[in-house]
Protein backbone atom coordinates (compact mmCIF):
# COMPACT_ATOMS: atom_id res chain seq x y z
CA UNK A 1 0.00 0.00 0.00
CA UNK A 2 1.17 3.04 -1.26
CA UNK A 3 1.40 6.06 1.64
CA UNK A 4 2.05 9.97 2.83
CA UNK A 5 3.50 12.06 -0.07
CA UNK A 6 3.11 9.32 -2.87
CA UNK A 7 -0.37 9.59 -2.98
CA UNK A 8 -2.29 10.83 -5.76
CA UNK A 9 -5.12 12.22 -4.48
CA UNK A 10 -8.35 12.50 -6.89
CA UNK A 11 -11.12 12.10 -4.86
CA UNK A 12 -12.10 15.65 -4.77
CA UNK A 13 -11.09 18.89 -5.43
CA UNK A 14 -11.64 20.04 -1.15
CA UNK A 15 -8.13 17.91 -0.57
CA UNK A 16 -5.97 20.24 -1.17
CA UNK A 17 -3.82 21.81 1.66
CA UNK A 18 -3.17 25.94 1.69
CA UNK A 19 0.24 26.88 0.58
CA UNK A 20 2.89 28.84 2.44
CA UNK A 21 1.69 31.99 0.55
CA UNK A 22 -1.80 31.43 1.56
CA UNK A 23 -0.72 30.05 5.20
CA UNK A 24 1.19 33.28 5.30
CA UNK A 25 -1.84 35.43 4.45
CA UNK A 26 -3.92 33.87 7.36
CA UNK A 27 -1.38 34.39 9.88
CA UNK A 28 -1.33 38.26 8.57
CA UNK A 29 -4.64 38.89 8.58
CA UNK A 30 -6.36 42.15 10.70
CA UNK A 31 -9.42 40.21 12.13
CA UNK A 32 -12.06 41.17 14.76
CA UNK A 33 -15.54 39.59 16.18
CA UNK A 34 -17.23 39.36 12.69
CA UNK A 35 -21.14 38.55 15.16
CA UNK A 36 -20.40 42.52 15.42
CA UNK A 37 -19.39 42.83 11.87
CA UNK A 38 -16.18 43.68 13.26
CA UNK A 39 -14.13 42.05 10.92
CA UNK A 40 -12.57 43.97 8.58
CA UNK A 41 -11.02 40.81 6.12
CA UNK A 42 -14.40 38.96 6.13
CA UNK A 43 -16.29 42.43 5.15
CA UNK A 44 -13.86 43.15 2.52
CA UNK A 45 -14.29 39.36 1.39
CA UNK A 46 -18.12 39.77 1.24
CA UNK A 47 -17.75 43.17 -0.43
CA UNK A 48 -15.47 42.19 -3.27
CA UNK A 49 -17.17 38.99 -3.64
CA UNK A 50 -20.45 40.47 -4.12
CA UNK A 51 -18.94 43.21 -6.57
CA UNK A 52 -17.21 40.16 -9.00
CA UNK A 53 -20.92 38.98 -9.75
CA UNK A 54 -22.18 42.27 -9.70
CA UNK A 55 -24.33 41.69 -6.50
CA UNK A 56 -25.18 44.11 -3.54
CA UNK A 57 -24.13 41.94 -0.84
CA UNK A 58 -22.77 38.39 0.41
CA UNK A 59 -22.57 36.20 3.41
CA UNK A 60 -19.35 33.97 4.56
CA UNK A 61 -20.46 30.80 4.96
CA UNK A 62 -18.45 27.74 6.81
CA UNK A 63 -19.79 25.87 4.04
CA UNK A 64 -21.44 25.57 0.44
CA UNK A 65 -23.97 23.42 1.93
CA UNK A 66 -25.05 26.06 4.41
CA UNK A 67 -24.71 29.12 1.74
CA UNK A 68 -27.28 27.08 -0.82
CA UNK A 69 -29.57 26.06 2.52
CA UNK A 70 -29.01 29.95 3.71
CA UNK A 71 -30.17 31.00 0.10
CA UNK A 72 -33.14 28.42 -0.69
CA UNK A 73 -34.91 29.08 3.06
CA UNK A 74 -34.48 32.63 1.87
CA UNK A 75 -36.63 32.13 -1.67
CA UNK A 76 -39.47 29.17 -0.75
CA UNK A 77 -41.38 29.44 1.76
CA UNK A 78 -42.61 26.31 4.13
CA UNK A 79 -44.63 24.28 1.74
CA UNK A 80 -43.74 25.56 -1.35
CA UNK A 81 -41.53 23.90 -3.61
CA UNK A 82 -37.71 23.98 -5.06
CA UNK A 83 -37.21 22.47 -8.55
CA UNK A 84 -33.91 21.16 -9.20
CA UNK A 85 -32.46 18.95 -11.19
CA UNK A 86 -32.11 14.94 -10.15
CA UNK A 87 -27.87 14.48 -9.33
CA UNK A 88 -28.20 18.19 -7.96
CA UNK A 89 -25.96 18.89 -4.85
CA UNK A 90 -28.57 20.09 -3.34
CA UNK A 91 -31.10 17.44 -4.21
CA UNK A 92 -28.48 14.27 -3.76
CA UNK A 93 -25.80 15.97 -0.75
CA UNK A 94 -27.07 18.26 1.55
CA UNK A 95 -29.07 15.15 3.18
CA UNK A 96 -32.67 16.71 3.12
CA UNK A 97 -31.53 19.96 5.09
CA UNK A 98 -33.94 22.22 3.00
CA UNK A 99 -36.99 19.65 4.09
CA UNK A 100 -35.44 19.61 7.35
CA UNK A 101 -34.85 22.86 8.21
CA UNK A 102 -36.99 25.21 6.00
CA UNK A 103 -39.50 22.66 5.24
CA UNK A 104 -39.25 22.87 1.46
CA UNK A 105 -40.62 20.14 -0.72
CA UNK A 106 -38.49 19.39 -3.77
CA UNK A 107 -39.28 17.60 -6.93
CA UNK A 108 -36.44 16.96 -9.93
CA UNK A 109 -36.00 17.20 -13.57
CA UNK A 110 -33.15 14.52 -15.00
CA UNK A 111 -30.76 15.68 -17.22
CA UNK A 112 -28.36 14.13 -19.27
CA UNK A 113 -24.71 15.04 -17.52
CA UNK A 114 -26.81 17.68 -15.32
CA UNK A 115 -27.52 20.24 -18.45
CA UNK A 116 -29.53 22.33 -18.39
CA UNK A 117 -32.71 22.68 -20.84
CA UNK A 118 -34.99 25.48 -19.82
CA UNK A 119 -37.92 24.25 -21.92
CA UNK A 120 -37.68 21.10 -19.76
CA UNK A 121 -37.25 22.74 -16.52
CA UNK A 122 -40.34 25.36 -16.86
CA UNK A 123 -42.51 22.18 -18.11
CA UNK A 124 -41.79 21.26 -14.70
CA UNK A 125 -42.75 24.43 -12.67
CA UNK A 126 -45.99 24.99 -11.11
CA UNK A 127 -45.86 28.35 -9.85
CA UNK A 128 -49.03 29.85 -7.69
CA UNK A 129 -50.98 26.48 -8.07
CA UNK A 130 -53.54 27.24 -5.44
CA UNK A 131 -54.52 25.17 -2.75
CA UNK A 132 -54.37 21.83 -4.37
CA UNK A 133 -51.11 21.33 -5.72
CA UNK A 134 -48.06 22.67 -4.84
CA UNK A 135 -46.04 25.76 -5.47
CA UNK A 136 -42.97 26.36 -7.06
CA UNK A 137 -41.29 29.35 -5.96
CA UNK A 138 -37.34 28.86 -7.07
CA UNK A 139 -35.67 26.79 -9.34
CA UNK A 140 -31.78 26.09 -8.63
CA UNK A 141 -29.59 25.44 -11.38
CA UNK A 142 -25.72 24.20 -10.48
CA UNK A 143 -22.68 25.26 -12.29
CA UNK A 144 -20.65 23.36 -13.05
CA UNK A 145 -22.21 20.54 -12.55
CA UNK A 146 -20.62 18.12 -10.29
CA UNK A 147 -22.14 14.33 -10.52
CA UNK A 148 -22.97 15.61 -14.30
CA UNK A 149 -19.11 15.65 -15.17
CA UNK A 150 -17.93 19.17 -14.48
CA UNK A 151 -20.14 19.92 -16.98
CA UNK A 152 -20.54 23.79 -17.97
CA UNK A 153 -24.54 25.24 -18.40
CA UNK A 154 -25.09 26.72 -21.60
CA UNK A 155 -25.45 30.48 -21.33
CA UNK A 156 -28.31 30.38 -23.93
CA UNK A 157 -30.29 28.58 -21.59
CA UNK A 158 -29.67 30.14 -18.32
CA UNK A 159 -30.42 33.48 -20.22
CA UNK A 160 -33.78 31.82 -21.31
CA UNK A 161 -34.94 30.16 -18.43
CA UNK A 162 -34.07 33.49 -16.48
CA UNK A 163 -36.10 35.43 -18.55
CA UNK A 164 -38.90 32.92 -18.48
CA UNK A 165 -39.06 32.43 -14.97
CA UNK A 166 -39.30 36.14 -14.20
CA UNK A 167 -42.47 36.31 -16.06
CA UNK A 168 -43.92 33.30 -14.02
CA UNK A 169 -42.19 35.13 -11.24
CA UNK A 170 -39.96 32.63 -10.40
CA UNK A 171 -37.03 32.99 -8.50
CA UNK A 172 -33.47 31.18 -9.92
CA UNK A 173 -30.34 30.00 -7.15
CA UNK A 174 -27.23 29.17 -8.48
CA UNK A 175 -25.10 26.42 -6.94
CA UNK A 176 -21.61 27.94 -7.72
CA UNK A 177 -19.44 25.78 -5.75
CA UNK A 178 -17.72 25.63 -8.90
CA UNK A 179 -18.65 28.53 -11.01
CA UNK A 180 -14.96 29.33 -11.09
CA UNK A 181 -14.49 26.46 -12.87
CA UNK A 182 -17.28 27.50 -15.34
CA UNK A 183 -16.29 31.06 -15.58
CA UNK A 184 -12.36 29.86 -16.41
CA UNK A 185 -14.11 27.26 -19.18
CA UNK A 186 -16.08 29.24 -20.57
CA UNK A 187 -14.50 32.79 -20.60
CA UNK A 188 -18.22 34.43 -19.40
CA UNK A 189 -17.18 37.13 -16.78
CA UNK A 190 -18.76 36.07 -13.14
CA UNK A 191 -20.76 39.65 -13.47
CA UNK A 192 -22.38 38.32 -16.47
CA UNK A 193 -23.88 34.92 -14.26
CA UNK A 194 -24.43 37.31 -11.64
CA UNK A 195 -27.20 38.59 -13.55
CA UNK A 196 -29.18 36.11 -13.93
CA UNK A 197 -29.70 34.59 -10.70
CA UNK A 198 -31.36 35.85 -7.53
CA UNK A 199 -29.16 34.42 -5.02
CA UNK A 200 -25.75 32.45 -5.64
CA UNK A 201 -23.59 30.14 -3.42
CA UNK A 202 -19.77 29.77 -4.46
CA UNK A 203 -17.03 27.96 -2.44
CA UNK A 204 -13.61 28.82 -2.01
CA UNK A 205 -12.46 25.44 -0.20
CA UNK A 206 -13.04 23.58 -4.15
CA UNK A 207 -11.17 24.74 -6.96
CA UNK A 208 -9.59 28.08 -5.73
CA UNK A 209 -7.60 25.60 -2.72
CA UNK A 210 -8.62 27.25 0.47
CA UNK A 211 -9.26 25.17 3.55
CA UNK A 212 -12.93 26.74 4.45
CA UNK A 213 -15.35 29.14 2.95
CA UNK A 214 -18.34 29.91 1.48
CA UNK A 215 -20.24 32.48 0.40
CA UNK A 216 -23.90 33.64 -0.43
CA UNK A 217 -24.89 36.14 -2.65
CA UNK A 218 -27.51 38.45 -3.43
CA UNK A 219 -29.32 41.59 -2.81
CA UNK A 220 -28.65 43.32 0.89
CA UNK A 221 -31.79 42.58 1.91
CA UNK A 222 -31.77 39.08 1.75
CA UNK A 223 -28.11 39.03 3.09
CA UNK A 224 -29.42 40.70 6.30
CA UNK A 225 -31.74 38.50 6.39
CA UNK A 226 -29.77 35.43 5.96
CA UNK A 227 -27.10 36.79 8.50
CA UNK A 228 -29.80 36.30 11.30
CA UNK A 229 -30.25 32.69 9.66
CA UNK A 230 -26.69 31.47 9.99
CA UNK A 231 -26.68 33.03 13.74
CA UNK A 232 -29.41 31.06 14.51
CA UNK A 233 -28.43 27.84 12.83
CA UNK A 234 -25.23 28.02 14.72
CA UNK A 235 -22.97 29.23 12.20
CA UNK A 236 -21.90 32.93 13.16
CA UNK A 237 -18.23 33.10 13.65
CA UNK A 238 -15.80 35.22 15.64
CA UNK A 239 -12.20 36.09 14.44
CA UNK A 240 -12.88 34.37 10.96
CA UNK A 241 -11.03 36.95 8.64
CA UNK A 242 -7.72 34.25 9.34
CA UNK A 243 -10.23 31.85 7.06
CA UNK A 244 -11.57 35.39 5.31
CA UNK A 245 -7.51 36.32 4.22
CA UNK A 246 -7.49 32.41 2.57
CA UNK A 247 -10.19 33.80 1.13
CA UNK A 248 -8.48 36.76 -0.24
CA UNK A 249 -5.46 35.17 -1.56
CA UNK A 250 -7.26 32.52 -3.02
CA UNK A 251 -9.29 35.02 -5.36
CA UNK A 252 -5.56 36.82 -5.78
CA UNK A 253 -3.62 33.99 -6.60
CA UNK A 254 -5.62 30.79 -7.72
CA UNK A 255 -8.38 31.11 -10.35
CA UNK A 256 -6.63 31.83 -13.52
CA UNK A 257 -4.70 28.79 -13.01
CA UNK A 258 -7.93 26.19 -12.63
CA UNK A 259 -7.25 26.28 -16.60
CA UNK A 260 -3.94 24.00 -15.96
CA UNK A 261 -7.06 21.81 -13.88
CA UNK A 262 -8.59 21.64 -16.61
CA UNK A 263 -5.29 20.29 -18.98
CA UNK A 264 -4.88 17.66 -16.58
CA UNK A 265 -8.35 16.44 -16.61
CA UNK A 266 -8.42 16.24 -20.20
CA UNK A 267 -5.57 14.33 -20.34
CA UNK A 268 -6.65 11.91 -18.07
CA UNK A 269 -9.91 11.44 -19.88
CA UNK A 270 -7.83 10.78 -22.93
CA UNK A 271 -5.54 8.24 -21.55
CA UNK A 272 -8.80 6.08 -19.67
CA UNK A 273 -10.65 6.64 -23.50
CA UNK A 274 -7.38 5.20 -25.55
CA UNK A 275 -7.41 2.24 -22.44
CA UNK A 276 -11.32 1.81 -22.49
CA UNK A 277 -13.36 3.47 -25.36
CA UNK A 278 -16.79 2.98 -23.18
CA UNK A 279 -15.63 4.38 -19.44
CA UNK A 280 -15.40 8.18 -20.98
CA UNK A 281 -16.13 10.53 -23.73
CA UNK A 282 -13.13 13.04 -23.36
CA UNK A 283 -14.88 15.71 -25.49
CA UNK A 284 -17.39 15.83 -22.83
CA UNK A 285 -14.49 16.96 -20.38
CA UNK A 286 -15.07 20.44 -19.89
CA UNK A 287 -13.85 21.61 -16.57
CA UNK A 288 -11.27 19.23 -13.76
CA UNK A 289 -13.73 16.46 -12.79
CA UNK A 290 -14.01 13.39 -14.98
CA UNK A 291 -16.61 10.44 -14.43
CA UNK A 292 -16.16 6.83 -15.53
CA UNK A 293 -18.84 4.82 -16.49
CA UNK A 294 -17.14 1.41 -15.39
CA UNK A 295 -20.89 -0.78 -16.20
CA UNK A 296 -18.93 -2.74 -19.15
CA UNK A 297 -16.02 -3.21 -16.78
CA UNK A 298 -16.08 -6.39 -14.96
CA UNK A 299 -14.83 -4.84 -12.08
CA UNK A 300 -17.24 -2.68 -9.94
CA UNK A 301 -16.83 1.13 -9.09
CA UNK A 302 -15.84 0.10 -5.24
CA UNK A 303 -13.78 -2.46 -6.48
CA UNK A 304 -11.64 -0.18 -9.12
CA UNK A 305 -11.35 2.78 -6.56
CA UNK A 306 -9.78 0.10 -4.14
CA UNK A 307 -7.42 -1.47 -6.40
CA UNK A 308 -6.29 1.60 -7.46
CA UNK A 309 -6.15 2.64 -3.84
CA UNK A 310 -3.11 -0.21 -3.53
CA UNK A 311 -1.34 1.24 -6.37
CA UNK A 312 -0.81 4.94 -4.72
CA UNK A 313 -4.46 6.81 -6.89
CA UNK A 314 -7.33 7.50 -4.34
CA UNK A 315 -10.51 8.16 -6.41
CA UNK A 316 -14.12 7.89 -5.82
CA UNK A 317 -16.61 5.54 -5.82
CA UNK A 318 -19.82 7.42 -6.47
CA UNK A 319 -22.39 4.36 -7.84
CA UNK A 320 -22.54 1.04 -8.31
CA UNK A 321 -20.55 1.89 -11.82
CA UNK A 322 -19.35 5.64 -11.25
CA UNK A 323 -16.12 6.76 -10.16
CA UNK A 324 -15.24 10.21 -9.76
CA UNK A 325 -11.92 11.47 -10.43
CA UNK A 326 -11.40 15.41 -9.71
CA UNK A 327 -8.12 17.44 -10.84
CA UNK A 328 -6.75 20.27 -8.32
CA UNK A 329 -3.59 22.68 -7.66
CA UNK A 330 -1.88 19.97 -5.34
CA UNK A 331 -1.32 17.27 -8.57
CA UNK A 332 1.67 17.89 -10.00
CA UNK A 333 2.27 17.35 -13.88
CA UNK A 334 4.45 14.11 -12.54
CA UNK A 335 1.48 13.01 -10.41
CA UNK A 336 -0.99 13.60 -13.27
CA UNK A 337 1.20 11.62 -15.83
CA UNK A 338 1.58 9.05 -12.77
CA UNK A 339 -2.14 9.01 -12.27
CA UNK A 340 -2.84 8.67 -16.74
CA UNK A 341 -0.08 5.36 -16.01
CA UNK A 342 -2.10 3.65 -13.42
CA UNK A 343 -5.69 3.71 -15.15
CA UNK A 344 -4.35 2.73 -18.22
CA UNK A 345 -3.31 -0.38 -16.51
CA UNK A 346 -6.43 -0.68 -14.19
CA UNK A 347 -8.39 0.07 -17.36
CA UNK A 348 -6.43 -2.83 -19.51
CA UNK A 349 -6.73 -5.65 -16.63
CA UNK A 350 -10.98 -4.59 -16.11
CA UNK A 351 -11.88 -4.83 -19.90
CA UNK A 352 -9.35 -7.36 -20.72
CA UNK A 353 -11.20 -10.55 -23.21
CA UNK A 354 -10.42 -13.50 -22.13
C1 LIG B 1 -19.05 20.88 -2.72
C2 LIG B 1 -20.32 21.37 -3.24
C3 LIG B 1 -21.18 22.16 -2.47
C4 LIG B 1 -20.89 22.55 -1.03
O1 LIG B 1 -20.30 21.59 -0.28
P1 LIG B 1 -19.78 21.80 1.21
O2 LIG B 1 -19.03 20.55 1.44
O3 LIG B 1 -20.97 21.95 2.06
O4 LIG B 1 -18.93 23.03 1.23
C5 LIG B 1 -22.33 22.61 -3.04
N1 LIG B 1 -22.63 22.31 -4.30
C6 LIG B 1 -21.84 21.57 -5.08
C7 LIG B 1 -22.21 21.31 -6.49
C8 LIG B 1 -20.66 21.06 -4.58
O5 LIG B 1 -19.87 20.31 -5.36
Amino acid sequence: MITGSNVIDLRSDTVTKPSVGMRAAMANAEVGDDVYSDDPTVNSLEERVAELFGKEAALFTPSGSLANQLAIRSLVSPGDELICETNSHIARAELGAGAVFSGITTRTWLAERGLLNATQVLELARPDSGPYLVSTTAIAIENTHNFGGGSVQPMDQIALLSKQAEELGLYLHLDGARIWNAHVASGIPLSEYGKYFETISVCLSKGLGAPVGSLMISSKERIASSRVWRKRYGAGMRQVGILAAAGHFALDNNIARIAEDHLKAKKLAHACAGAAPTTINPDSVETNIIGLDLSEAKMSAIEFASAARQKGLWVSALGENYVRLVTHMDISDEANDRACFILQELLNGAFMVE
